[in-house]
Parts: structure tokens; sequence; C-alpha cells
């Protein structure tokens, strides 16, 4: 895909999510690889139902160069995705409200639910807390998506990737509502989670089966 289509994809996936309230404002930030060397990544402080494909940012995945609008202040997060997961080409970072509820008391999410499971891997885990925007939160949340396609960041929100933008988007649907479903069976005397080893095969599974998108 070219460049202008990608910026394109990025916009229209800040309405989608807007729309379906996984979005609020100007909170979070949403990219989309180019090539191996860049990526295309919404502005900073920009409305997603304002935004045109001309106001989404290329930056360089090395140095993070840009030309034009500011990148959102998220991009050295997205960068270090790009970089260290070359299978990855959407990324979405949401304040989606269940997200930053178990966000917010740090817990991990296990597999308690079997789309859960298959999309993002054996379990939710949250990444240690760090500053916004810091070189600090981009190890932590690394660390915390090893072998997953999700991660809570401490006190402030999730990040979804996915091997398409439409995938990620998938993650970041799946991601909410175990969050949503995590919440409520605490009220029902806690959830049972899927065995780890199973839940592990079911998202091997799912990676190779929907391996060509
Ligand atoms: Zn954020």
């Amino acid at each position: 895909m070219k460049a202008q289509e990608i910026r394109e994809q990025v916009c229209a996936m800040g309405r989608k999510l807007v729309e379906a309230k996984l979005l609020v404002g100007t909170w979070g930030n949403i990219s989309a690889r180019i090539d191996d060397k860049t990526m295309a990544i919404t502005p900073s402080g920009k409305d997603y139902l304002e935004l045109e494909a001309e106001d989404i940012v290329i930056v360089n995945l090395k140095d993070g160069s840009y030309e034009g609008l500011k990148p959102s202040g998220e991009k050295t997060l997205h960068m270090a995705i790009y970089n260290h997961r070359k299978e990855i080409n959407g990324v979405i970072h949401t304040h989606s409200d269940n997200s930053s509820t178990v966000a917010a008391t740090r817990r991990e999410v296990p597999a308690i639910l079997d789309d859960l499971a298959q999309i993002i891997g054996p379990s939710i885990r949250c990444a240690d807390y760090a500053l916004p925007t810091t070189k600090k939160m981009s190890k932590t949340t690394m660390k915390a998506l090893k072998g997953r396609n999700a991660a809570l960041l401490a006190n402030h929100g999730a990040v979804c990737l996915g091997r398409s933008m439409d995938e990620a988007y998938t993650c970041c649907q799946v991601l909410e509502k175990a969050c949503k479903v995590f919440i409520e069976s605490e009220f029902l005397g806690g959830a049972k989670p899927i065995n780890k080893i199973e839940a592990y095969m079911m998202h091997q599974v799912y990676l190779r089966k929907y391996s060509k998108q």
C-alpha cells in the first residue's frame, strides 16, 4: 500500500474508534507501518472527527524525524513496537473505559474468554508504571507485550497490535470486552481462567490460521 492510502486508513480508523466509543476527544493515538523505515501516526492534540489524511504524520522509525504536524507524544512507543515486532503493521493506543479501570488496579487479566486467548494471547499483562511518552514506558510496555498482541499500561490505558489495522481494531474490541467481563465477574466470585497451555495453543493456532491477511 502507498503512504497516502495508509494515511487515509489511519484517519478512517480514528473515526471508527470514536464511533465504537473506544476513543474520546484527542486521547489515544493510532499508527500503521508504511515499510521497514517509516510509519504513519496521528498528530498530537487533534480531534479524531476533524482529522484529514494530510494531518497524519509520517515518522522515520530509526530516528523519529518527521515532516509536517507534530506527531503524537507516544510516537516513541509506536516506533519501539514496529522496530521490535516485524510482523506488526497496525498499533492503537486507547484510554477506553474498562481497560483503564483494570489498568488502575495494575492486575493481569488471565485468559478468561476464548477470543481473548485467540487474538491477544495467554493473558493481558499490565506494564509497570512509567510516565507517558518516556523511553521507560516503551521499555515496560515491550516487556508486557512479549508473546501478546495487547497490554495494559498501568494507571493509563491499553495498547493493541495487529498484523493489519483491522486486526488491531479487533484486538481493541476484544480487550475492552475482556476487561469488562473481568471486572463484572469479580462480583460473581471471580472468573475461572482457561488453562495457560491451552490458551497459548489457541493463540498460536489463531496466528497461523489467519496469517494471510
Ligand atoms: Zn495515553
